[in-house]
């Protein structure tokens, strides 16, 4: 039997709204987390787009910080887009040096890597996983993964321009990162691949708990 997974959105800042728009049509319960309690109770979560140096300062303001790093720790499947990518990063360039993140990915991320002239473009990324051709990618003054660590899955690249080649999309584990934004475009893809891992990652649990249980009585 499985139940609708419940996928929180983290809504301290950024575009919290276009992630709670994208989820319920992929069969997912969507709910905003502003609090340590509110983490609790959701099978995995949204750190949306925005603008990271806020949203790791209202993290710890609001003492979530801790919860979100125990969470990752934990297994909680978790989907960061572009300042979300940031907040995920176990390391960063071009922040400020009190920048404090969640981590969990084994990655080395740099801030508004595409230039401080190009406040945004678009691109067109194939992203693995993601089947029916390229993301159509809008990047806002976004990152890009600068290194990957053995254990991250390389899930997508640009192609061509003076960024060419460089690492957008990753998967580690549970964790999931874009540098740029699905949930502006309308393709819900790159959410239904989170989707997907988060239900796996519930099926697993269950069976997991099965097991508990048997052993126990
Ligand atoms: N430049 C932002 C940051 O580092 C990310 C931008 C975005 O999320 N669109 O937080």
């Amino acid at each position: 039997m499985s139940r609708k997974p419940v996928v929180g959105v983290l809504a301290l800042q950024g575009d919290v709204r276009e992630h709670l728009a994208t989820l319920p049509g992929l069969g997912a319960e969507a709910v905003t987390v502003r609090r340590p309690e509110e983490l609790a109770g959701v099978d995995a979560l949204v750190v949306p787009g925005g603008e990271s140096t806020t949203m790791a300062k209202l993290a710890a303001r609001s003492g979530l910080l801790g919860p979100l790093r125990d969470a990752v720790a934990g297994g909680l499947p978790v989907y960061g887009s572009c300042a979300g990518m940031v907040m995920l990063a176990d390391r960063l360039l071009d922040a400020p040096a009190d920048q404090v993140t969640v981590g969990g990915l084994d990655v080395t991320v740099r801030r508004n890597a595409f230039g401080r002239q190009v406040d945004s473009f678009e691109s067109q990324v194939e992203v693995d996983g993601v089947a029916g051709g390229p993301v159509h990618a809008v990047f806002i003054r976004a990152p890009w993964v600068e290194q990957a660590g053995e254990g991250v899955q390389v899930l997508g690249r640009v192609v061509g321009g003076s960024a060419d080649g460089r690492i957008v999309a990753v998967r580690q584990g549970n964790l999931v990162a874009t540098s740029f934004h699905p949930e502006l475009t309308g393709d819900r893809r790159v959410h239904a691949l989170f989707v997907d891992i988060v239900r796996r990652h519930l099926a697993e649990q269950a069976g997991v708990d099965a097991g508990n249980e048997r052993g126990t009585s």
